[in-house]
């Protein structure tokens, strides 16, 4: 993340991942990663020091030739340890090009996907992905985007995100409620048409987790709560490029690794560390975010799919007899 402070240096990086112990999945943020010249060694830095098993790498791909060769330092530091690439589309051409105010932007993006995407032949551990964060000025433009990307990238999956509570920047807005539940129709039958191939599945629960995301989302923004409590400041948490930390990156400072000996445990035992999670817990926090929402998932666990289908067949009949019945 944008820090307001200078980055961490790679130094610096090293003395906090040899605190922080195991540690599954990183997953790095923007601005734009790929703009760090070491950023292949930050990410060899936690995989030596903390046994990671997954890195998300998010870029605007502006920079074709920059991220492929990042991405195969990385795969080359990182034996074993599976790499997600995700380039960013908000819509197709010139769409694209108006929302980042970028001219060219769409074509430079599509040339990253196929740049990087040429080193899944050498490397089975590497996916590319398009990531698409849905906000009020690109909804209507989904479909398009979906087929595009289906019909001309070689991608490993599509992955479409609401945007994430409330942004720093005002000029973004989620799309209307109204617009939802179409958006998440959509982009369920497009998600089963990449996860129905196995080679390019993420993991086995990726569509119930989909639909439950889909679930606890309009359910917010409907003025509802999540039916469980996030888990952001205990299993998950938010370090930025200066070392700043915060339960996610859409609450306050927690913390600051640089005062704290690089020690993320040491932030996170604070007394303003508790305090943040008491009131996350305590009014029951709840938001668009994705990543804390899989996360709140993995934690407590989902309802049986199968269970859960079965409750609707049954309540659609039970309906239905009571419509014939009466
Ligand atoms: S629900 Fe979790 S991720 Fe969302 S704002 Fe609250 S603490 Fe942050």
């Amino acid at each position: 993340m944008d820090g307001a402070g200078p980055d961490l240096s790679l130094q610096e990086v090293e003395a906090v991942a040899a605190k922080i112990g195991p540690l599954e999945t990183l997953l790095l943020s923007g601005g734009e990663p790929t703009l760090r010249n070491d950023l292949p060694e930050v990410v060899a830095a936690f995989f030596l020091s903390n046994r990671l098993r997954n890195v998300g790498l998010p870029t605007n791909g502006l920079l074709p030739e920059r991220a492929r060769l990042f991405t195969r330092r990385i795969l080359e530091l990182c034996p074993g340890m599976a790499l997600d690439v995700n380039v960013s589309l908000d819509g197709v051409g010139a769409k694209h090009d108006a929302i980042r105010g970028v001219p060219g932007a769409f074509e430079k993006a599509c040339e990253t996907v196929r740049m990087v995407a040429e080193l899944r032949q050498q490397c089975d551990r590497l996916r590319v992905n398009v990531s698409t964060v849905v906000f009020d000025a690109n909804w209507r433009h989904l479909p398009e985007l979906l087929d595009y990307v289906r019909e001309h990238l070689d991608v490993n999956g599509h992955y479409v995100e609401l945007l994430r509570g409330a942004p720093r920047d005002s000029r973004l807005a989620l799309p209307p409620y109204r617009a939802l539940r179409r958006i998440n129709r959509l982009v369920l039958r497009n998600h089963l048409l990449y996860h129905g191939d196995a080679e390019k599945r993420r993991w086995p629960h990726e569509t119930p987790y989909l639909r439950e995301l889909h679930r606890w989302q309009e359910r917010v923004l409907r003025g509802g709560r999540w039916p469980a409590s996030c888990p952001a400041g205990r299993e998950v948490a938010v370090i930025e490029s200066d070392g700043r930390v915060r339960a996610c990156e859409l609450r306050g400072v927690v913390g600051d690794l640089r005062q704290s000996a690089y020690d993320l445990h040491a932030v996170l035992q604070s007394p303003e560390a508790a305090a943040e999670r008491q009131t996350i817990v305590g009014t029951r926090c709840s938001c668009t975010h994705c990543v804390f929402l899989y996360e709140a998932f993995a934690v407590h666990g989902i309802p049986n799919e199968r269970r859960r289908r079965w409750l609707e067949r049954w309540l659609r009949l039970r309906g239905r007899l009571y419509r014939i019945f009466r």
